[in-house]
C-alpha cells in the first residue's frame, strides 16, 4: 500500500545519527558487584580486584541517566534520538511496547574505562497490523565506544532496540488527520479482556458496584477473580459486595513512558479493601506527589469511551478539615 503522505516528514529521519551520551562513572568494580548481586549472578571472576572486567550484559548499565529523567553527564547530546516516535503520536499512534533488545559485545570492558553510545536511528518498517494494533517497527541501534587517551575511541559493543509504536487494535482509529488539524482525536483507554470468570466484576463497576468473588465451599474471599478457590479447590463461587472502602496498600507513580489518553505523573494503587482483598486501581483526586501508604480511600465509578467503559477507581477519604484522613 501506498506510504501515508505525513510519512514524508518521518521516513528521512532513518540513517539520522545522534550524538554522544557519556557515562557518569568508569568502569568500577562497586558497580559491577552490586549489579551481580541484584542480578542473582555468582561468577567471582567479575568482582575479582585487580582485573576486573564488566559483564558483558551490564553495557546499557553504564550510560544510564539514573534516576531523574534526561539526566545526562555534561557534554552529552541534548538530541532526543526517540523523536520519530513522537511525530507517530501526532498521527494517532500513541501506544508502544518493546518488540526486540539485542546487545553485542567487540570485547570486555575493564576497571577504569569511561564509555559513551551513539545511536543511529536505523529502520522504520512499513506499516504493519499485529494482533497488538497497527502500527511501525521502529530500530534504534545504540553503539558504545570506550574513550581512548588519543581519542582513537574503541567500540566496544552495540544495543538494537526495536519497539512497535501503534493504535490499539481496541481503539477506533481517530479520523484522517486534515493538513490543517494539529491535534489527533483523543486516545481512547484500553479495554479489559473480559471472561467468564471475570464479567461479573466488570458488570458490577457498570451497576456502580465493587464485587468481590467468594467460595461458596469455605466463604474465602479472592481477587483476581479465577475460576479455582485457593484454599479448598472448590469451583463454586458468588460474589459479595464490597463497602468500597479501603486504604492504600502500596503505589507507583508512573512518569514515562507518556501515553495517551493517561495524564502524567499518573497515581496507580494496590488497595486493601476492608474486606481483606486487595485490586489495583487508579487513584483520582490526589496530587501524584501526596500520595501515602495506609491513606484512606473510597471506590468511585467513572465512564470512559463515550459511555462504552466504567471503571472502578479511588479517591483520598478526606477528613471534615479536608485534609486526608
Ligand atoms: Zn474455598
Amino acid at each position: 500500500m501506498a506510504e501515508h503522505e505525513w510519512m514524508n516528514a518521518i521516513r528521512p529521519l532513518v540513517g539520522k545519527q545522534y550524538g554522544r551520551v557519556y557515562a557518569w562513572d568508569k568502569i568500577n568494580a562497586p558497580m559491577i558487584r552490586q549489579w551481580c548481586e541484584v542480578m542473582g549472578v555468582d561468577d567471582a571472576a567479575y568482582t575479582v580486584e585487580g582485573a576486573v572486567v564488566a559483564p558483558p550484559a551490564m553495557l546499557q548499565v553504564w550510560c544510564m541517566e539514573g534516576l531523574k529523567p534526561n539526566n545526562y553527564p555534561p557534554g552529552s547530546t541534548d538530541e532526543n534520538p526517540y523523536e520519530a516516535l513522537k511525530l507517530f503520536e501526532a498521527q494517532g499512534f500513541p501506544s508502544v511496547v518493546a518488540v526486540n533488545s539485542e546487545l553485542s559485545f567487540v570485547r570486555p570492558v575493564r576497571e577504569g574505562e569511561r564509555l559513551y553510545y551513539t545511536t543511529r536511528l536505523d529502520a522504520i518498517s512499513e506499516e504493519k497490523t499485529t494482533a497488538l494494533g497497527t502500527g511501525y517497527f521502529v530500530t534504534l541501534v545504540m553503539t558504545y565506544f570506550s574513550q581512548q587517551p588519543q581519542g582513537d575511541d574503541e567500540p566496544v559493543g552495540e544495543l538494537l532496540f526495536r519497539v512497535f509504536k501503534f493504535r490499539p487494535a481496541s481503539a477506533s482509529a481517530p479520523a484522517q488527520p486534515k493538513a490543517d488539524a494539529k491535534a489527533p482525536a483523543p486516545a481512547r483507554r484500553p479495554l479489559p479482556g473480559i471472561s467468564d470468570d471475570t464479567r461479573f466484576f466488570w458488570d458490577g463497576a457498570r451497576a456502580g458496584q465493587l464485587l468481590i468473588q467468594r467460595c461458596k465451599a469455605c466463604g474465602t474471599l479472592r481477587h483476581p477473580p479465577g475460576p479455582v478457590c485457593p484454599s479448598c479447590h472448590s469451583f463454586e463461587w458468588d460474589t459479595v459486595q464490597s463497602s468500597g472502602r479501603g486504604t492504600v496498600y502500596s503505589f507507583v507513580v508512573m512518569h514515562y513512558p507518556e501515553v495517551p489518553p493517561f495524564e502524567h505523573p499518573n497515581p496507580i494503587a494496590l488497595i486493601e479493601l476492608e474486606e481483606g482483598t486487595r485490586l489495583i486501581s487508579q487513584l483520582v483526586g490526589v496530587a501524584p506527589g501526596e500520595v501515602r501508604i495506609g491513606q484512606a480511600v473510597q471506590v468511585e465509578f467513572n465512564t470512559f469511551n463515550d459511555g462504552e467503559l466504567v471503571l472502578p477507581q479511588f479517591r483520598p477519604v478526606l477528613d471534615a478539615a479536608g485534609a486526608p484522613a
